[in-house]
């Protein structure tokens, strides 16, 4: 008998859990955080306590079998390796909604995730980027290539979304097989990706899909004929080349750094066009991890120091560099450092603000972020392209996979996901249980 449990991330974007339980083994995935704004920045985790407080804040849940025995004890759950089944976990991509609760397990515990993600997870623990610790057993596993733990047998299955290395999972046990889509879009650099993700998991048994573009308003998704938006990674990249080409000041962009394949796009067309791309240390670090004969120099920040392994050999470029020459620079900035702008916007000539932190208004620091651009006389322009596939899309994958069952969640919305494909929908509540 296989059981899925849904624990949270369901009607939310965020969060996501599920639990896939047969007689030998349980699988979990993704193990990011839910209602995230719950967190106060104000208010540290403490030392020690983080996977106790995180789970008693509703952002991780109490679950057997992966938490240490402390812990464990605390929660009332069962500690890693007191449950008497193989129990792993997989992870579809690097964004903190699908992986923040890493660093609060046991450090034994299985997690298994695509071999670009366990690159960048690396990379984001080498910057000192991820939550409490950096998991000890991260183990990769190559797209298409099956793997078995007890009777489970687990495909990840790449996608294209907004971060290298993501994919989905098809799942099988002896009573069917389940896929998750993960998070994916269809704007990306390789649509083909995706639309060979729907291929791949035809006829599933049981098939959930997240929904984040139909969240916020009323789409009848029946009705959509075609996809609507025109612009993607491949239209971005246009519209960067032909800034770097006739802009007459300093460029600076304010990315999302974990997807790295469009920085690295970036610094050919950037230099292309006769111009220096210039990264943060972090960005560099990324980008140096996957694609080591990039050309970009690292901005070293004044009283600053670098310290980025893989991208070492990179030149140095200075505040004082770039005021001499702001015409010949790209300069990737993180809303962290902002402030330099007020030492850079006399010979900034556009600011694009293109999918990095603050990305809107549910975020706090949106409207501070945008009254100091404005303060500052800064021209900018909003070119984000997010990660998430638009409705059509949703449901033409549904429709691709024809599952006998189909959950949609990782939505505000999740009802909206409808097909006329799907052979029944269930929209479960936290904590519901369903028999494969
Ligand atoms: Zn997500
Ligand atoms: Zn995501």
């Amino acid at each position: 008998m296989t059981k899925l449990t849904f624990y949270s991330g369901l009607k939310e974007i965020g969060g996501t859990l599920v639990g896939v339980e047969t007689d030998r083994a349980v699988c979990f995935f993704d193990f990011g955080f839910s209602n995230a704004d719950r967190l106060d920045s104000k208010v540290p985790l403490r030392k020690g306590r983080e996977a106790f407080d995180y789970v008693k804040l509703g952002v991780l849940n109490a679950v057997d079998g992966i938490y240490e025995k402390d812990v464990a004890k605390k929660l009332g759950v069962a500690a890693y390796g007191e449950t008497g089944k193989e129990v792993f976990i997989i992870i579809s991509h690097m964004h903190i909604d699908h992986m923040g609760g890493l660093g609060c397990i046991d450090q034994r515990v299985p997690v298994y995730m695509s071999r670009d993600s366990k690159t960048l997870y690396s990379a984001m623990g080498a910057m000192g980027e991820l939550e409490v610790r950096e998991h000890e057993n991260v183990i990769a596993c190559d797209y298409d290539k099956p793997f078995t733990v007890g009777d489970i047998t687990v495909t990840s299955v790449q996608v294209d979304h907004d971060v290298i290395g993501a994919c989905g999972f098809q799942i099988e046990t002896g009573d069917g097989r389940i896929c998750y889509t993960g998070d994916y879009r269809y704007h990306g650099y390789h649509p083909d990706v995706s639309a060979a993700f729907a291929e791949k998991c035809k006829g599933a048994d049981l098939m959930i899909s997240e929904g984040v573009t139909i969240s916020h308003s009323d789409i009848d998704v029946l009705s959509l004929e075609g996809p609507m938006r025109e612009n993607t990674e491949l239209t971005l990249l246009d519209k960067m080349k032909d800034y770097a080409a006739s802009e007459e000041g300093l460029i600076v962009i304010n990315n999302y750094n974990r997807n790295v394949e469009r920085i690295h796009n970036f610094a050919r067309v950037i230099k292309e066009a006769g111009r220096e791309l210039v990264l943060d240390s972090i960005q560099a670090e990324y980008v140096a991890a996957f694609y080591e004969d990039d050309e970009f120099s690292v901005y070293l920040p004044e009283g600053g120091s670098i310290s980025a392994p893989h991208a070492k050999n990179h030149p140095i470029v200075t505040r004082n560099d770039i005021l001499a020459a702001p015409s010949h620079y790209v300069l990737q900035q993180d809303y962290k450092d902002v402030y330099e702008l007020f030492d850079l916007a006399s010979v900034i000539s556009i600011y694009l603000h293109m999918d990095g932190a603050p990305l809107g208004d549910y975020d706090p620091s949106y409207a501070k972020f945008y009254e100091l651009l404005e303060v500052a006389g800064i021209n900018v322009v909003r070119c984000g392209l997010g990660g998430h596939a638009e409705p059509y899309y949703l449901r033409h994958t549904v429709d691709v996979i024809e599952p006998k069952i189909l959950v949609p969640l990782h939505s505000f919305r999740p009802e909206q996901l409808v097909s006329e494909h799907a052979g029944k929908i269930i929209l479960p509540e936290i904590g519901d249980t369903i028999t494969l």
